[in-house]
């Protein structure tokens, strides 16, 4: 089997805990020219948001919100989870005012932040230390490869060497640390998939995303894509499961999985179209690995 991160986080806090997605009105440095034009070549950031999640309410609005909306489970905690964009692109000052008010709030016990690894630096990790000493704070790196030609391909603008570095870095303060990664990217093979399993396990990481690799419109992959399809492998549901199988067999136990799959918004999906949430598609990943077992 492998380790579930929010099994992980039921345990430290004895309860159900709840991610409330808060969408700051971050930009990306990949996209102004600070590290690069264009973005990443998967990325379209509309797929990130929400309905209740949108910058022009304040940070602790869209977390009472989300809050109420997902009420359903007595004695449930929250951790507010910055994802869209890069969530600690900005001046020190600036996100002192966004996160602490957060953290205030009643059963709100920590804060997840999604950033590149490019992004943040030894006198920010301080900061984020601080933080640490009285809440769960976990910073979640897009690590997307391990493999500097597929990140050059894709335009992600950093090195797997400034990946190592963040989350070593970030472990060292003792503040939890995610990594994001997709399998399928141009260019890798499934052996190409599974060695980032290897890469991965050197590293002080506790949680880890998967993602299969999607065709989302208005993508600059996208448009590769439809131009010559034959640039990717795109999984079929069961040749994914197989990997993920394959993958789970090389990456060590103290790394847990928060998801295996992401799910773009059907309208602006191309493809491979699953129709699974990721609630179904571990229902079917667990009966692979038992049905392994006998
Ligand atoms: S994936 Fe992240 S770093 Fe890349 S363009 Fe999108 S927001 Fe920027």
């Amino acid at each position: 089997m492998y380790t579930n991160y929010n099994q992980i986080l039921r345990e430290q806090f004895g309860a159900r805990v709840q991610k409330i997605s808060i969408n700051a009105g971050f930009t990306c440095p990949n996209r102004n020219g600070v590290k690069g034009w264009g973005g990443c070549t998967f990325c379209n950031n509309q797929t990130f948001f929400p309905e209740y999640c949108q910058p022009t309410k304040s940070v602790v609005q869209q977390m009472e919100e989300g809050i109420y909306f997902f009420r359903r489970y007595e004695g449930q905690l929250y951790l507010a989870y910055f994802q869209a964009y890069t969530n600690t692109y900005a001046p020190l000052d600036d996100l002192r005012r966004l996160y602490e008010p957060l953290l205030e709030m009643n059963k709100v016990v920590g804060l997840v932040v999604g950033t590149r690894p490019d992004c943040v630096d030894e006198r920010m990790l301080d900061y984020f230390a601080e933080l640490a000493e009285k809440h769960y704070v976990m910073l979640e790196y897009g690590v997307e490869s391990t493999l500097d030609r597929t990140l050059e391909r894709i335009n992600r603008g950093h090195t797997y060497a400034e990946s190592e570095w963040a989350i070593r870095e970030t472990a060292k303060r003792g503040i939890h640390t995610g990594a994001h990664l997709i399998l399928g990217l141009p260019g890798e093979s499934d052996e190409d998939c599974l060695l980032h399993a290897d890469r991965l396990n050197e590293l002080p990481l506790d949680m880890l995303k998967l993602h299969q690799l999607q065709m989302v419109k208005g993508t600059t992959l996208a448009k590769e894509w439809l131009e010559d399809r034959s640039i990717v492998k795109l999984y079929t549901m069961d040749e994914y499961i197989d990997l993920c199988v394959r993958f789970l067999q090389r990456l060590k136990p103290e790394i847990a999985i928060e998801r295996f799959i992401s799910q773009s918004p059907k309208d602006m999906l191309l493809a491979p179209d699953w129709g699974v949430k990721n609630y179904e598609f571990v229902d079917k990943l667990r009966a692979r690995l038992q049905a392994m077992k006998k």
